[in-house]
């Protein structure tokens, strides 16, 4: 097992830790940041998490 992982900083200014997993099968999917944008999107035997690791500081 060797998933690996990085940090994305949305242009919204949030900061998330995307990890990626290999799945047996094929998925099709995305994560979406809470502004709306794409972090990440997929198509084949592998899925990502999008975890927030640092908000937004102003509201
Ligand atoms: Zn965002």
């Amino acid at each position: 097992m060797s998933d690996s992982s990085y940090v994305h900083e949305c242009s919204c200014g949030r900061k998330w830790k995307v990890t990626k997993h290999r799945i047996a099968m094929r998925d099709k999917d995305s994560e979406r940041c809470d502004c709306g944008a794409v972090i990440v999107s997929w198509n084949g035997g592998v899925m990502y998490n999008a975890k927030l690791i640092e908000d937004t500081k102003k509201q």
